[in-house]
């Protein structure tokens, strides 16, 4: 091969190897740049798959909220607060539209906690959401929530200048200054197609992309079930609260809401007052017009509880037709005129077939009668009953727990079994005794002579025989012996109410055995026996304030060895006063006429006492109580 031909080889060689170098090249370079364009796009999707993903989180955010039952304020708080930021939303807020007698209006319901809202309260003096905020038919908000339908503006100055009244521009400019919003979204919230208002949102985002309007589509629907959730549960809330009849809180809220109540008065050293109501003649009512009508009375003062109570005022219905309402900060000055202006309007009440009704009041404050709650709501009761005691349709103030004197109860208690609890005393001298009973109770001083009077006169119609004046003998007598026993006043001043009543039992006795002239039969003793302590019992148990009382009544039949009845106890089992009542009680019946024998004399009567000592009573009221009788002799 000559030099030519080698060249041409050569060169032949050369620019295969150029061609397939220049080749090899080409599909690097393509390689390379394929790679470039698929690394940009795995880029922008993981992007996307990350602003989706922090969606989805989002939503699953708010999800969990919605099964909580927070306030509805604080689960759209949260719901704003978690849009906040990385998506390029620089703020958004939830507007509620609202109407009153002064026209449609918006108010700020929620909204996101960040730098530019803490900068804008800073600056304004009345914070966004205690403002009234204006609604224009006209607005781009109003239009919004017509058309169910989202809105954008870029003008955002004059979207927020529109509805935010009474703030100077310099102000309102300092606020604009730092905002870097390009756009606000404004979407409109239904809720079981009630329009509810406008979820607003504020981007860095000069334009909204499709795929925003679907995200913040579905965001506003998961503010709307929000709200139907919280709704809801405000609802059942409200169910477990209150009264079904009467719309009012039930029994068991006062008494939540009422207990701490008293914590806020002490640490606030505010008073507050109770006020009870009990509707007169309800059961008159049921059975003339029928328990529809009823309703209607209990339902018409429920009524009025309502249009005179403050927003700060606790209407209850404690159950059947008692009511109490709770005025925090008010003290019993306030309470009665409350109390007097309920009563009236109640009177002026023109109902249906029933005509007018009445109710009966009692008011007590906190700490002015009593710094114990349950001693208010007592008092509040009592005085309530009072009330009724003085011909209903009234208004009665407690008196303050320890003003209250053994007389008083006493007379309370006699015209609480005179007037409530169908004691078969003749309706002439029960409303008699009555009358006179509310006529010395309303006097300053009590005149103590009615009150042993009245025992009297009650204890002459089951024992024709008692003489007048004996009561008030063994009043004085079982006082003068308990004091000799050291006891202390309030004990004694249970012991001299317990006197009057201990044989108030009677008068639920058959007039044929009382009245009998000869000797009883075993038969007749044992009923003459037992039967009083028991009727006593049910007589006085629905009297709640003498509770205290009553024990003293019902061992009073006890024997210091035991032998006596209901309860068979002994010795030191037996309350002193019981013991008391036993002696005393023995020695007027001896000293008494009865049917089967002449009365004895002081004397006879403490030798006969003397026989029964270490039996009936100890050793140590006997030689008492003969002194005392010895020196009220000599
Ligand atoms: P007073 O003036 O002494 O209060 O007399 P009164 O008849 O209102 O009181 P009393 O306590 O003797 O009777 C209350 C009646 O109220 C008995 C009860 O059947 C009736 N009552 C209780 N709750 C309701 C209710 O929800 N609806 C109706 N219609 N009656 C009720
Ligand atoms: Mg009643």
């Amino acid at each position: 091969m000559n030099f030519f031909d080698k060249l041409k080889e050569y060169r032949k060689t050369l620019a295969e190897i150029e061609n397939s170098v220049y080749g090899n090249k080409q599909d690097y370079l393509e390689v390379y740049e394929r790679n470039l364009e698929l690394e940009k796009q795995i880029a922008a999707r993981t992007q996307e798959l990350n602003i989706a993903n922090k969606r989805m989180l989002t939503l699953q955010h708010i999800w969990e909220m919605m099964n909580s039952s927070r306030p509805l304020e604080s689960v759209l708080e949260t719901i704003v607060n978690s849009l906040q930021g990385e998506l390029g939303y620089l703020h958004s807020t939830i507007l509620r539209y609202q109407k009153d007698e002064k026209g449609s209006y918006m108010s700020v319901i929620a909204e996101a906690d960040n730098n530019v809202i803490k900068r804008v309260n800073s600056i304004i003096q009345i914070p966004m959401q205690m403002r009234r905020l204006n609604y224009f038919e006209d607005s781009f908000y109003a239009e919004a929530l017509n058309e169910r339908e989202i809105r954008t503006t870029k003008n955002i100055s004059e979207a927020l200048r529109s509805i935010i009244p009474d703030l100077p521009d310099d102000v309102f400019n300092k606020v604009m200054g730092g905002m870097q919003t390009k756009l606000l979204i404004v979407i409109p919230l239904y809720t079981r197609n009630n329009p509810f208002g406008w979820f607003c949102v504020f981007s860095s985002r000069e334009e909204m992309a499709d795929s925003e309007t679907d995200f913040l589509t579905i965001f506003a629907q998961q503010i709307e079930m929000a709200i139907t959730i919280a709704d809801l549960f405000q609802a059942v809330r409200e169910q477990a609260i209150t009264d079904g009849l009467t719309g009012l809180y039930n029994r068991r809220y006062f008494e939540e809401y009422i207990s701490k109540e008293v914590t806020r008065s002490l640490r606030q050293k505010q008073p507050f007052s109770v006020i009870g109501l009990d509707l007169d003649f309800l059961k008159k009512i049921n059975d003339n017009y029928g328990h529809a009508y009823g309703d209607l009375a209990i339902k018409t003062v429920a009524d009025v509880l309502k249009s005179n109570a403050r927003s700060i005022d606790i209407a209850a219905r404690m159950g059947g037709e008692e009511f109490n309402i709770l005025l925090p900060g008010i003290d019993s000055k306030g309470a009665m005129a409350a109390a007097e202006r309920i009563r009236k309007a109640i009177e002026a009440c023109e109902l249906d077939t029933i005509g007018h009704i009445t109710a009966s009041i009692g008011v007590a404050s906190f700490p002015e009668h009593s710094d114990s709650l349950e001693e208010v709501l007592e008092l509040t009761d009592q005085a309530m009953y009072q009330s009724k005691r003085l011909g209903r349709n009234r208004v009665t103030l407690a008196k303050p727990a320890a003003e209250t004197s053994w007389q008083e109860v006493a007379v309370n208690t006699f015209m609480d079994i005179l007037s409530k609890h169908n004691v078969p005393v003749e309706s002439g001298l029960s409303e008699e005794l009555v009358n006179k009973l509310s006529t010395i109770n309303n006097q300053p001083e009590m005149p103590k002579e009615v009150l042993y009077t009245v025992a009297d006169m009650l204890t002459k119609t089951y024992n024709p025989l008692h003489e007048s004046g004996v009561v008030k003998s063994k009043v004085l007598l079982a006082s003068s012996l308990a004091k000799r026993f050291d006891l202390p006043k309030d004990e004694i001043d249970r012991l001299k109410v317990a006197v009057l009543l201990y044989d108030i039992g009677n008068l639920m006795l058959p007039k044929e055995i009382l009245q009998k002239a000869a000797p009883l039969t075993d038969e007749e003793r044992k009923h003459i026996q037992e039967h009083p302590l028991i009727a006593a019992r049910e007589i006085l148990k629905p009297i709640s304030y003498i509770q205290d009382i009553i024990p003293i009544v019902e061992h009073h039949h006890e024997n210091w060895d035991g032998t006596g009845y209901p309860g068979k106890i002994s010795k030191d089992e037996i309350p002193v006063t019981s013991q008391i009542i036993l002696i005393v009680d023995a020695y007027f019946a001896l000293t008494e006429q009865r049917p089967y024998r002449a009365k004895l004399s002081p004397v006879e009567a403490l030798i006969e006492i003397k026989k029964d000592t270490g039996k009936k009573w100890s050793e140590a009221l006997v030689q008492e109580f003969v002194t005392l009788i010895e020196h009220d002799l000599n």
